[in-house]
Formats: C-alpha cells, structure tokens, sequence
C-alpha cells in the first residue's frame, strides 16, 4: 500500500460562533501530542466568521492544525454578495477547502461543472480541495452508487492536470449516512473508497491514484473510525457532528491508540 498520510477532517457546518471555536480549538490542542501529529494531519473547517480567529490562535500557539474552509465561489471577485473567493481564504492561512459537499449540491444546487471550477481556484491559490462524492440512499437501492460517484470524480476532475489530482482529497460520504447515525459498514465503505481510487486510476493513471487520500465520511465517531481506518483505501475521515466537541474529535484523531 503507498505511504499517504492520513487525513482527519472535522467539519463543523454552521456551528461554533467565534468564542465557542476558539475554546474548541484550544481544548483540543491540549488533547493532541506530537506523535498524533506526525500520525496524521488533522484540519478543522469553521465557518468564514471564525477563520481569522481560529488562524491567530493556531499561529501564535504554534498548533500544527491545518486550517480548512468549508466553501468558496470559483470567482477572483465581483458581483456575488455573501460569497468568498480562494484569494480571501489564502490570504487567511486557509490550507484546505472542503468542495461539493452534498449539503452544497442538495440545498444550494451546485453542480459538477460549479465543483469543477471551484477546485480550479483553490489550486490557483495553493490550497487543497477535499471534493466530496457519495449517492443517496434511493441511488444505493437502485444500484447505481458507483456509477453516481463516477459522474461526480469525471466532471469535478475534468481538465485538473494528473501532478494536482494526486494532491487532492477525495471525501466519499454516502448521503444517507451523513448526520443520521447510519455509517456504511467498513466493508462497503471500503468498496466505495477503492472505487474512488479506480476512477482516480481511469481519469489519471495509477501513479496518482496512488496517491491520492480518500477519506470517508458519514457518522463518523470515535467507536467507528479505527474499523473504517483499518480499511486498504480509506485513508482518513471528514466528520461532522463528532468533530464539534474536542474531546470526541481528539479520540478520532487518535484511533490508532484504540
Ligand atoms: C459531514 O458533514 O460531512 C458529515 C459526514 O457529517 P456527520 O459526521 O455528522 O455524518
């Protein structure tokens, strides 16, 4: 198996106001060592208003946390109230960039070639994408969660050169594990990832799906993720409501001791 550095990821949506992510990121620095460090990366993805905040305190207590986003418009500026762009989020130290989350498809329409042009401008700014895939349950039951995920990986990849989709994350969250309690066994989990990782082989050769990180999201919690993690492809976790509380996030981010 190739030597990729697993990634955990906590996504905290519209949660944490300012003061609330500051505690949170202090009390979980005080939970994690250097030897969680060198294990694995671990970025929190707060909302925009918590981003220079959070930031200050990574910088000034020298906390090796990356710093992530959870959204970004493809523009460099102009006419789009309420929107940030990735020269914002870089100019804030942001390192990674959470991008077609199925909350974002679902609630706010956004398509493939929109995901596409996003994960375009977070390169152009130095960052990393961690584009989220994953089908709905009624797609499951058809049968047809791979062929979804591969229309996903084809569009939201289309014209990102082979150097760069190495670097990416590739988040596979089925829809109707996410937020429900209901977690994909590790054995299908597993198939899916590995199914990320054959597309990623089709659209830019075996070398880079090699090194892509496939994380898997969906009900992720502290008595699940050693199993998921044991898993050939799975290479880390985007997680949501467990990511809130530092103490539940910090038992994630130390599954190898479990
Ligand atoms: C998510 O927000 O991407 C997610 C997987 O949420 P949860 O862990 O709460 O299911």
């Amino acid at each position: 198996m190739a030597d990729r550095k697993p990634l955990i990821s906590g996504n905290w949506k519209m949660h944490h106001n300012h003061f609330e992510a500051i505690q949170m990121v202090q009390s979980l620095s005080y939970q994690l060592n250097a030897d969680d460090y060198s294990h694995c990366d671990i970025s929190v993805h707060p909302p925009f208003t918590d981003l220079r905040s959070i930031q200050t305190v990574l910088e000034s207590d020298n906390i090796p946390i990356l710093l992530g986003a959870q959204h970004c418009h493809e523009q460099e500026k102009g006419a789009y109230t309420g929107e940030v762009s990735t020269g914002m989020l870089e100019k804030l130290n942001v390192k990674l960039v959470i991008v077609g989350h199925s909350e974002r498809r679902e609630i706010f329409n956004e398509t493939n070639s929109q995901i596409n042009a996003k994960a375009k401008a977070i390169f152009k700014h130095h960052m990393t994408p961690i584009l989220c895939v994953g089908e709905t349950l009624d797609e499951r039951d058809a049968g047809i969660a791979k062929d979804k995920v591969k229309i996903q990986l084809d569009e939201g990849l289309q014209g990102i050169g082979k150097d760069r989709v190495g670097s990416m994350v590739i988040a596979y969250e089925p829809i109707w594990a996410i937020g429900t309690g209901a977690t994909a066994t590790p054995e299908d989990a597993q198939e899916m990832c590995a199914h990320v990782r054959d597309c990623i082989r089709q659209i830019s050769g075996k070398a880079t799906a090699e090194m892509v990180r496939v994380q898997y999201g969906g009900s992720v919690k502290p008595v699940n993720i050693a199993e998921l993690m044991s898993q050939d492809d799975i290479d880390g976790a985007l997680v949501g409501g467990a990511a809130l509380e530092a103490e539940s996030f910090a038992r994630i981010a130390q599954y190898r001791l479990q």
